[in-house]
């Protein structure tokens, strides 16, 4: 068993766990299904917002959309913050499981992937994109195209990855890669937040996806 699907494995027993809450949805699908009533698009937005620290307090660097804030060989220039959360925290990919899960009219990620389970603790996040990708094709559908606007104050997103390439577009390659499209249909914007909020203040970093699903001929 690879290493990813022994954590598709682990995933599937989380779900379980939220059984409570996803039992409904299944009915409602097969019903829908069976009357052909699936709609050739959906939409779905997603939206997500981590607190930043110390690295010392999070534990961890910042990953958004699974380019690591750390300086290392093939992702984003180091820096001083790390990002607070459960899992690995990543905005980007957090916010475009939801926008997926939205579209398929599923709970949201917090009931799929509980904040207190501890197999999730410190999880790479790309886990719960393939969580996506499969209840998404699993329903019949591909992505259409997405839109995503990433908004931090600190750190720079608009740079030059470590070894080549623009961070942005690594981004936009692994958030491709993993719901198997193409870079085209794939978009990553990041503005600041005009210095003012908790994100502005350098104290949050935040993420909004609008993306379209559409069925399979
Ligand atoms: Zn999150």
């Amino acid at each position: 068993m690879s290493s990813r699907s022994g954590r598709r494995a682990a995933l599937v027993a989380c779900i379980s766990c939220a059984g409570a809450y996803l039992q409904p949805a299944p009915a409602r699908t097969a019903t829908a299904l069976k009357a052909g009533r699936e709609p050739f698009i959906r939409i779905g937005h997603g939206y997500d917002i981590h607190r930043l620290d110390t690295r010392a307090n999070a534990g961890q660097p910042i990953v958004v959309a699974g380019v690591r804030f750390d300086g290392s060989e093939g992702h984003a220039p180091d820096f001083e913050l790390g990002c607070v959360a459960h899992s690995d925290g990543d905005v980007i990919y957090h916010s475009v499981v939801d926008a997926i899960l939205g579209a398929l009219t599923l709970p949201d990620i917090g009931c799929l992937f509980p904040d207190n389970d501890p197999r999730l603790k410190g999880a790479d996040s790309s886990i719960f994109m393939e969580e996506a990708y499969k209840r998404m094709t699993d329903r019949g559908y591909r992505l259409g195209n997405c839109d995503v606007t990433l908004i931090c104050q600190k750190p720079r997103v608009n740079v030059d990855a470590i070894g080549g390439g623009l961070v942005k577009e690594r981004m936009i390659a692994n958030v491709a890669e993993l719901l198997r499209t193409e870079v085209g249909l794939v978009n990553v914007k990041a503005r600041t937040h005009e210095k003012v909020d908790s994100v502005g203040e350098g104290r949050a970093i935040e993420c909004h996806v609008v993306l379209t699903i559409e069925r399979e001929e």
